[in-house]
């Protein structure tokens, strides 16, 4: 989406922004050897254009960004009041990325191979049209088919759903997908009343996951893999500035990890620690070199 800041002085500050693609630039930093596709669509017009040049300029392969031929990107303004406190608004109910579900024809899903993976949240979920969502998950299925491994985060946006049934039908049918989920605990509170990390790995358990790590801010992280449920320590951050996509880079970074085969453990231990650099820095995205040479000391041990 495009993202617009009050600044100072009446200046406002434009950018883009969207859970998916923060992660995928998380992702592309740490592992330069990962190929990554943005799945999107935007519009013919020019902040559409600038959009697909940030994709670029983040090393993002942009071969599956559709162009709708009348539609727009999406907008939101973020306002911050004195006291810190963040409000959003929205415009993207006419949004192009809502009609992304009729772009991905067979010869689109062809692009996809075994071991690949495809990664997907609430969010997407929220923002495809209601009517295109039996598609997507027929789309889904052909997938999975093919081999490629589906990812799903909750992140459970209560105001993007007409209903939780609505929600919650959409999000059953996503964890009984995905092979991997990268759940908060947050998200799974309220829509399921879930509280704590085991109450969420045995949510999980009732569906046919494969690997799940479960978040909870600066609170340890769970997993749950081969039936063994582990607990992983991280070090919470004594200088937040903002938590907007800590999440986002912290999945994005462990789904780089795993792709590069690295242990669970480990993937946790270079997820946290993006999404603790993260957390340091205003907006969605840190700078790049303050990020990386944070990074670096664990990338290369
Ligand atoms: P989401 O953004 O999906 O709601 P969380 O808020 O649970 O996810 O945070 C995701 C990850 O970000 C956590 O698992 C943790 O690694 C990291 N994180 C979030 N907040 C902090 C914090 N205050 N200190 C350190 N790490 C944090």
């Amino acid at each position: 989406m495009i993202e617009l800041r009050h600044g100072e002085n009446g200046v406002m500050h434009q950018s883009f922004s969207g859970d998916v693609y923060n992660s995928a630039v998380y992702l592309k930093r740490c592992f330069d050897n990962v190929e990554c596709s943005i799945v999107t669509a935007v519009g013919q017009d020019a902040l559409s254009d600038e959009m697909l040049n940030t994709f670029h300029k983040a090393d993002l392969n942009t071969e599956l960004v559709f162009k709708h031929p009348t539609k727009h990107a999406g907008l939101y303004i973020i306002k911050i009041d004195d006291k810190g406190e963040r409000s959003f608004t929205y415009w993207r109910s006419d949004a192009a990325a809502r009609t992304i579900v009729n772009f991905l024809n067979d010869d689109v899903l062809s692009k996809f191979k075994s071991g690949d993976m495809f990664f997907f949240s609430g969010i997407s979920l929220a923002v495809i049209e209601p009517e295109a969502r039996p598609l997507f998950w027929q789309k889904l299925e052909q997938l999975k088919q093919a081999g490629v491994i589906l990812v799903f985060d909750p992140n459970y946006r209560a105001r993007m759903w007409h209903s939780e049934a609505d929600s919650k039908e959409a999000f059953n049918r996503a964890f009984g997908l995905a092979q991997i989920a990268l759940p908060g605990i947050e998200d799974l509170e309220q829509l399921y009343g879930l509280h704590t990390g085991i109450d969420v790995i045995k949510f999980c358990q009732s569906f046919d996951i494969e690997e799940v790590i479960v978040k909870d801010g600066p609170n340890a992280v769970l997993s749950l893999a081969n039936n063994q449920i582990e607990k992983h320590e991280i070090t919470p951050c004594e200088n937040v500035v903002d938590t907007t996509s800590a999440g986002d880079a912290f999945n994005g970074v462990y789904l780089g990890a795993r792709i590069n085969e690295y242990s669970i453990a480990k993937s946790i231990a270079l997820a946290a620690q993006a999404a603790n650099i993260t957390v340091q820095h205003p907006g969605a995205i840190a700078p790049k070199q303050a990020f990386m040479s944070d990074m670096s000391a664990l990338l290369n041990t």
